[in-house]
Parts: C-alpha cells; sequence; structure tokens
C-alpha cells in the first residue's frame, strides 16, 4: 500500500538547478511542461486529469516566475502561478480548464501526477507567503529555480528556503478488558457526518516527534500512550504540511474529549471499521477519511495487523 503524493517521478536535480545557464536550457526546451496553480488550485480538464501546458500556452511568463520541479521521463516540468499569465492567458486557461482542489481530485490521479501536482502546489503557496523578507520586512524575490527567495535590500540579503510544517498523526491501540483490541479515532464538527480519523497535531517548537504524539493524545482526548513507533509520512501540501506517522498504545480506556479541539472521540474495532462507509457517502453511519490520507493508510494498515 503506497501513500499518494509520494513517489515523485521528476529527477529534481538541485544542484544543476541553481546554474541559470542550464536552467534557460530547460525552460526554452520544447519538451518543457507547465502545471498552474491559481489561488492553491491545480489546473485540470474536464475529466479531472492534470493539464501540462507549453511555454507558447503561457508566452508571457518569464523564468524567473517560474519553479523548476524537475525532469521526468517526458522532459522538464515547471510549476506557474496564474498571476503570473497575462490577462488572455488566464482566460484561456479557465475557459478550456478547470482549476480544483487538488484533495478533491488527488485520489482517482496516477501516483505520479499527484505527487508533482503537490509539489507545485506546495511550492506556489510558499512563494506567494513569503513575498517580503522575514527579517527588514522588504520586498525578496525567488532565485535558484523558484528553491529560494532573496531579499532585495542590499544591506540585508536574507534568505528564505520553503518550510514545511511537521504534523504527527498516530494511531492508538488499546486491548480492552473483553480481550479485544480495538483503536482511538476522533472527529472534528467541519468534517462531514460520521468521519472518524486518526488523531493529529503539529509538532511545537523543541519537541521530538514522539513528544508530540504522547502530548496530542493526552491534550485531545484524555489518555496517556506508550511505544510510540514511526511508521510513515505523507507530503500534505494542504497547504504546507507532511504528516509523520506513528503507532502507539493507550495506558488507559476512558476518554475525555477536550471539545475545544475535538467534536469526539471513539474506539473503533476492527470489524466496526469494516463496515464504514466512504468518505462523502450520505445517510447514517460511520464513515472512513479520504483514501488518499495518510490516516486512511494508518487505519487500514492496523486493520490488516489484526
Ligand atoms: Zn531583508
Amino acid at each position: 500500500m503506497a501513500l499518494k503524493y509520494t513517489r515523485m517521478p521528476l529527477n529534481r536535480y538541485s544542484k544543476e538547478r541553481k546554474d541559470s545557464d542550464w536552467l534557460c536550457q530547460r525552460f526554452v526546451d520544447e519538451a518543457a511542461r507547465f502545471v498552474v496553480v491559481q489561488s492553491g488550485r491545480n489546473l485540470f480538464d474536464k475529466n479531472l486529469q492534470p493539464v501540462y501546458l507549453e511555454r507558447r500556452d503561457i508566452a508571457s511568463v518569464e523564468l524567473k516566475n517560474t519553479i523548476f520541479l524537475g525532469i521526468g521521463d517526458r522532459g522538464p516540468v515547471f510549476a506557474v502561478d496564474s498571476v503570473f499569465l497575462s490577462e488572455a492567458e488566464r482566460e484561456l486557461a479557465e475557459t478550456e480548464y478547470c482549476f480544483e482542489d487538488l484533495r478533491k481530485v488527488g485520489p482517482t490521479l496516477t501516483f505520479s501526477d499527484a505527487a508533482v501536482l503537490a509539489f507545485g502546489k506546495g511550492l506556489i503557496h510558499w512563494h506567494s507567503t513569503h513575498r517580503f523578507c522575514g527579517r527588514c520586512g522588504c520586498k525578496n524575490e525567488s532565485i535558484e529555480a523558484g528553491h529560494s527567495r532573496l531579499c532585495q535590500r542590499q544591506e540585508c540579503q536574507h534568505r528564505t528556503f520553503p518550510r514545511t510544517d511537521p504534523a504527527v498523526i498516530m494511531i492508538v491501540e488499546h486491548t480492552f478488558a473483553d480481550g479485544v483490541t480495538r483503536c482511538l479515532l476522533g472527529r472534528q464538527k467541519s468534517w462531514p457526518d460520521g468521519v472518524y480519523s486518526t488523531l493529529a497535531g503539529f509538532v511545537d517548537p523543541g519537541e521530538s516527534l514522539e513528544e508530540t504524539v504522547v502530548r496530542e493524545v493526552k491534550e485531545e482526548a484524555g489518555i496517556d500512550v506508550t511505544e510510540v513507533k514511526y511508521l510513515a509520512s505523507q507530503p500534505w501540501p494542504f497547504p504546507s504540511s507532511i504528516m509523520l506517522g506513528f503507532t502507539a498504545k493507550a495506558l488507559s480506556a476512558e476518554i475525555q474529549v477536550d471539545l475545544d479541539e475535538l467534536d469526539d472521540a471513539k474506539w473503533f474495532t476492527r470489524e466496526e471499521l469494516s463496515q464504514q462507509g466512504e468518505w462523502g457517502d450520505k445517510g447514517p453511519g460511520f464513515k472512513k477519511t479520504r483514501s488518499d490520507s495518510i490516516s486512511r493508510f494508518l487505519v487500514e494498515s492496523w486493520q490488516a495487523a489484526g
């Protein structure tokens, strides 16, 4: 079982992309393709397949306003924010295609396309939220193929690099007095009715990942955990996280939900999980989380281990 948004098919050429001549050659390559992002949404055709534009489709866009993602079997791939397209180019993209939330389309995409679109979306979000120097507040500009930004004030020249916010996500199990092992899932108010997912939370500065797991489960559900073990990770550019998946064992069963964080939390047996409906299903009953999420991966891995 693999996680969506992993398995990047492009070679990032992290060293070569810093060479402006090398980069320019990739940009003018006829095989070069461009993925466009508008307000956090990726560009898809009417069948919700990703659109890779040619350079002539976005002829007004300068190299400095693109982000080099890498080179795949079919050539170089760049990402571009639709704000850099001319009005006519943007209008054409909006009329012929559509901008959609990757979370909505992700489950049906190939692993390759999902990884490329997530990478482009993540970097464009970072650029759009780091337009000014964090140290002096002056304008900074994209450099090194879009993988860094440099403050334009001569006396400052502070460099900023893309950020990823680490978040832990964990499946907690407990063997009850009846001999049955159950896992702990919670739900947030904003989710569709019936959806329960693994608990999760952001890592604080000065905290190890294992400490975050222990703290989050205690804060959200009032349960102490032990035997925290890393399982897998997933880039989650919604807007800028990496999800680090763990397993843990609960020391007690009594749940005390923090209503500021969760709507509810419950213990589920493997059998109960197997009867859950799909995310998006209407009607009563419990539902699974998104099929492209690491939460689903953690739950299904736990089910399979029983
Ligand atoms: Zn500065």
